[in-house]
């Protein structure tokens, strides 16, 4: 934190004890010609400091010692202070301001409605879920649709709470109340929910979810991964390769999550035909290194070592990665000598390490690197965001 960031906190901090009362109270008097006006100034100043504090402290401290001493009382000081509360992590604080504010007689309705908003906010920044949930839900079944900002954060909570269910009403209810689509986020939550039912062995539960995954989002990549993998426990090879043939030409970044799954079914259904022929496609779509290395095993099977070697060398000219050399390495492992064996052992150990370390995954949202999938981004919350790292080192 900058130096003037910490000033301003610091004067945050004094200013609804000592300081702000004692020296408020001897200067109203001198104010008080000029009373109506300053009140008007600082309200906006107040507004507009919500947007700056963040990135100018400096001017914050100016705007903040300005106001200090004029103005006590306006509704908008008191936003203003309860969501610096909030941000500093003081949520005692911001909770005692904004529950002030929703006692006052004089609110309007709008600013009623931010006041509560604000509270459960502090509520949800302190983990108290269930009295944020009341608050919200308190707003949506009062305001309707005019609280979509309320539903939000009835959606975010649930999502905590794993509450899928009423996730997807209040994503249904969100979506009708402001026409922003929420297919993508639906479908999501049914899948948990086939998850789930897949967990506890119900079938036709999962089934049921299943359908409404892909009524909610017909492309949805996890619903076809899902779908794909059903097919498989019912041993229906043939359904299991089309399902995941379609998901990975539909967005080709899912290609390293079904590939796996899809080899093995074609190898049971003997369909090394159009496996290659799939492949070659993918190569030429994906970005990564996981499809050439396939095919190169294929090949290798089907038309021998020297075949796979002189294609794979032609595929890592046009794109370097080191789990490719790896597997050209291994290539030349088998017929070399024994010297230059123990040579081709050690490169094959140091590329190993060079990739072991990186993250497969990032999160294109907010950077969050893992290294296995996941459908929501552990860091940043947000749903379909983590995707194959590619390049030299990854994918
Ligand atoms: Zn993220």
């Amino acid at each position: 934190m900058s130096e003037a960031l910490q000033a301003v906190w610091w004067v945050l901090a004094l200013l609804p004890v000592a300081a702000f009362s004692g020296w408020l109270i001897g200067r109203r008097g001198a104010e008080r010609s000029g009373g109506q006006r300053v009140s008007r100034l600082s309200s906006s100043y107040f507004r507009g400091l919500n947007f700056l504090l963040n990135e100018q402290p400096d001017k914050a401290i100016e705007v903040f010692l300005q106001i200090a001493e004029v103005d006590k009382d306006t509704v908008e000081t008191h936003f203003a202070l309860g969501n610096l509360f909030r941000r500093r992590g003081e949520v005692d604080r911001a909770i005692r301001i904004h529950q002030n504010l929703i006692e006052r007689p004089h609110l309007s309705e709008d600013q009623r409605i931010q006041a509560v908003l604000e509270l459960g906010e502090d509520f949800m920044r302190a983990g108290l879920l269930d009295r944020a949930e009341g608050l919200f839900a308190d707003l949506v079944k009062v305001h309707g649709g005019v609280a979509p900002k309320a539903l939000r954060h009835l959606i975010s909570i649930y999502q905590l709470e794993r509450d899928w269910p009423k996730a997807i009403e209040h994503a249904r209810q969100y979506e009708a109340a402001t026409g922003e689509p929420m297919g993508k986020l639906l479908a999501q939550f049914h899948c948990e929910l086939v998850e789930i039912a897949r967990t506890s062995g119900d079938v036709e539960q999962a089934r049921t979810h299943l359908r409404a995954a892909y009524d909610a989002d017909s492309h949805s990549a996890r619903a076809g991964i899902i779908s794909g993998r059903m097919a498989l426990a019912e041993g229906d090879d043939a359904a299991a390769i089309r399902a995941f043939e379609r998901v990975a030409r539909h967005d080709v970044d899912y290609l390293p999550e079904v590939l796996q799954s899809l080899l093995q079914a074609c190898a049971r259904t003997g369909e090394r035909g159009r496996l290659r022929a799939f492949l070659a496609e993918m190569i030429e779509r994906f970005p990564g290194v996981t499809p050439m290395l396939a095919l190169a095993r294929l090949i290798e099977h089907d038309d021998g070592v020297d075949a796979a070697r002189q294609f794979l060398t032609r595929q890592l000219r046009r794109r370097p990665s080191v789990r490719g050399q790896k597997a050209l390495i291994d290539l030349g492992l088998d017929e070399s000598a024994e010297t230059s064996r123990d040579t081709l052992r050690l490169l094959g150990e140091l590329s190993e390490q060079l990739v072991a370390g990186e993250a497969a995954y990032r999160c294109g949202h907010c950077g969050f690197g893992a290294r296995a999938h996941h459908w929501q981004c552990p860091s940043c919350k947000r749903w379909d965001t983590i995707k194959p790292v590619h390049g030299a080192f990854g994918e």
